[in-house]
């Protein structure tokens, strides 16, 4: 049996790579993204030439609580069942402000798109879950892709710090309630990934690049990312739930 994966915030980016990759592997996937279809159209129509009939594209904003039940509906309605969730859709703050000049407003916003709308759409996909049988050892699989910024601090984007700091508690949370119910629950924390998102720092990581930043002294790429999740979605870690894994190149080492 096919099974099917929701990745969020697939258009582009890293969410394009997952998408892509979990096809690739043999998923039917649908992508929640905010974009207009036309906006990626090259990415789509990749997606779209690897199985016209295991891709669905669902337009929505998954801060938006009609948007994430018109998604469940689709996908089911199309696929029939739900076996991964990857909540992948993030924003860092449209304005890099000290954390004394942090706005309620950016707050918001930021924590609405990367920890509440993931855990209000992770409640209505385990219950989706929880309608079906095992598929395999398990139900399902929940993937969060989180940041280093979960606990790195960096004073002038604090608002994106408490998001995926709040989206690894979720991990947490999600992995003791749902492994009794076969669903297991990771999470991953890219490091430096070049993306849309990172494009207006380059200059400045291209600098640390030089003065060797990281053990692995390179910019991460999209697809870095989706083999782990690949992997993490996999039967490969049927023992294993609650946990992350750094993507970062060996960022998180402390080093003298
Ligand atoms: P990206 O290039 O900005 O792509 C994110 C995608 O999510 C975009 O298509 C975006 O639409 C969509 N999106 C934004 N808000 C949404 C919403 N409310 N509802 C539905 N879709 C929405 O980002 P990325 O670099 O691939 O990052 C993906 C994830 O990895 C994020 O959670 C990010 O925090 C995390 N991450 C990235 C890095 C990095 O170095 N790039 C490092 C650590 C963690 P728009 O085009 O309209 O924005």
């Amino acid at each position: 049996m096919r099974k099917t994966a929701i990745v969020t915030g697939g258009s582009r980016g890293i969410g394009f790579a997952i998408a892509r990759q979990l096809m690739m592997d043999g998923y039917s996937v649908a992508i929640l993204d905010i974009n207009s279809p036309s906006d990626y159209r090259h990415n789509l129509d990749q997606l779209a030439e690897m199985g016209e009939d295991a891709f669905l594209y669902v337009q929505g904003d998954v801060r938006c609580a009609q948007d994430r039940e018109h998604l469940i509906k689709e996908t089911v309605d199309k696929f029939g069942g739900i076996h991964v969730l990857v909540n992948n859709a993030g924003i860092a703050p449209r304005v890099r402000r000290d954390l004394l000049e942090m706005t309620e407003e950016s707050f918001d916003e930021v924590i609405a798109t990367n920890t509440k709308g993931p855990l209000f759409l992770t409640q209505l996909v385990v219950k989706q879950m929880l309608k079906q049988g095992f598929c395999g050892k398990k139900r399902g699989t929940i993937v969060n892709i989180s940041s280093l910024s979960a606990e790195v601090s960096s004073i002038n984007r604090g608002e994106y710090c408490i998001s995926k700091a709040g989206l690894s508690m979720l991990t947490t949370l999600l992995a003791d309630r749902l492994a009794p119910e076969g669903i297991l629950v990771h999470e991953v924390r890219p490091g430096i990934i070049a993306t849309d998102m990172t494009m207006p720092v380059k200059a400045k990581y291209d600098a640390l690049f030089e003065q060797g930043l990281l053990p692995i002294n390179r910019w991460g790429t999209p697809e870095d990312i989706a083999n782990a999740v690949s992997a993490l979605v996999s039967d490969k870690f049927l023992y294993t739930t609650g946990c992350y894994v750094n993507v970062d190149g060996g960022l998180h080492i402390k080093r003298l």
